[in-house]
């Protein structure tokens, strides 16, 4: 991947992770001292998004099928595959199960004194704007009629598919193949070397979304849904240290290094609070900085940020808890079997943007008969949130990543304890 050919961009001899943390820091305190009137700042986390926006839909493409294509031998690509799709489904329902027992536990719903009505706002999608209500029209959704409608509507899951179904023909081909695959390889090459520039202007966007999220949320917001927030925060935590352990266990490499190496990919997932946006962030580091080999970056970082958010499976089982004991209703042993479900595929259908989730929380909510009207209530703490389970998807995509790469050993154990 072109990552490794970059170097280090410096400003002022500050390191990139150092720019972050600077702007992290002056992101949060400009909000504070200008509040609402710091919402002019947005624009500059805007026009980087922006940039990521208009790259991501070709780079998870060209970067599915190179990675499909690169593994060579399919029997070694079905065997990575098995083994990622596995363990992403396998930690998601992990997730929500985590979800659903810290919202049974710490009870957030229960005790709060807002009315509903308050909070319902105009930016609250609308029913029928609902992408999957059922589970059966989730499946259908998978498969796309238009692969350039998909394409422009940025319909990451269709173009997956669509990506798998293109990179195992391309394999099943052989020969026939492969000036195609030179050329799929040459075009995500350049794709990385422009995301590689853009992913220059971070700190900038980290600032202008500082600044921004706390001068307009201010502390205020937090504290009505303090508990709400509390309990995410709680489980996101355990979910955090559950990826150390299992690191610890399965891979048998030292988590602490794992935590240490990854700040910088942290820290952009919290403050863009957006896996797509991190994920070039996210792929560099692993490979540099964790000895990871490019085969397993490139074809399971891509897919993980897309379908694998472990932050937004506790999310969303949380809120449904929540929601339930907010509006006093009692859910049945069905209920959580029917919440354990669509959680899951909440967790995999939403976007890897900022709150990619939110159109979701309709599909679980509507599952189990809560009224979906408790969107609006989420929206103004949203943010937040989505910071915390945003940090915890892209580091669940990294730890499964490297559980992966290092049962295939093909992990580089000299750079990882560099
Ligand atoms: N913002 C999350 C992400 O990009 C998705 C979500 O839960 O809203 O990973």
């Amino acid at each position: 991947m072109a990552g490794a050919e970059v170097t280090e961009f410096k400003v002022l001899g500050l390191k990139m992770w150092q720019q972050v943390v600077l702007c992290l820091i002056l992101g949060i305190a400009t909000g504070f001292a200008l509040g609402p009137e710091a919402e002019r700042f947005k624009i500059l986390g805007t026009i980087f998004i922006n940039l990521i926006k208009m790259v991501v839909v070709p780079l998870i493409f060209l970067a599915l099928v190179s990675g499909i294509t690169s593994m060579g031998d399919s029997s070694n690509f079905k065997r990575v595959g098995i083994k990622g799709l596995g363990t992403y489904l396998f930690t998601a329902l992990l997730a929500v199960v985590i979800g659903l027992v810290a919202g049974t536990w710490f009870q957030p719903g229960i005790g709060l004194q807002v009315n509903i009505n308050d909070f319902a706002s105009s930016a609250m999608p609308a029913s029928s704007e609902m992408p999957a209500t059922s589970v059966k029209d989730f499946v259908l959704s998978l498969i796309s009629t238009n692969i350039f409608a998909s394409f422009a509507e940025s319909n990451l899951l269709q173009v997956i598919v669509f990506a798998f179904f293109f990179g195992t023909t391309m394999n099943m081909m052989g020969e026939k193949s492969v000036r195609a695959r030179v050329m799929i390889h040459d075009f995500s090459q350049i794709i990385f070397r422009m995301i590689e520039y853009i992913v220059r202007l971070a700190p900038m966007a980290v600032f202008g979304f500082m600044a921004w999220s706390v001068g307009t949320q201010g502390v205020e917001i937090i504290k009505v849904l303090i508990n709400l927030v509390g309990t995410v925060l709680a489980a996101c935590l355990f979910q955090y240290v559950l990826f150390g352990v299992m690191i610890l266990v399965i891979a048998r490499l030292n988590p602490l290094v794992f935590y240490r190496k990854l700040v910088t990919t942290q820290l952009m997932a919290f403050s863009t609070s957006s896996s797509k946006a991190t994920l070039t962030t996210a792929m560099r580091e692993v490979q540099t900085k964790l000895g990871v080999s490019e085969q397993s970056s490139q074809f399971l970082l891509p897919l993980g940020a897309s379908i694998n958010m472990d932050g937004t499976a506790i999310y969303l089982g949380i809120c449904a808890l929540f929601f339930a004991q907010f509006f006093g209703i009692e859910l049945h042993f069905a209920d959580y079997a029917m919440l354990l479900l669509t959680c899951t595929f909440g967790s995999i259908g939403a976007a890897g943007i900022p709150s990619g989730s939110i159109i979701f929380m309709g599909m679980v909510l509507n599952s189990v008969g809560l009224p979906i009207e408790g969107i609006g209530l989420l929206l103004g703490v949203d943010r937040i949130l989505d910071m915390i389970r945003t940090t915890i998807n892209i580091t669940g995509d990294c730890a499964i990543t490297l559980l992966v790469d290092a049962s295939e050993k093909t992990i580089d154990k000299d750079v990882y304890y560099a």
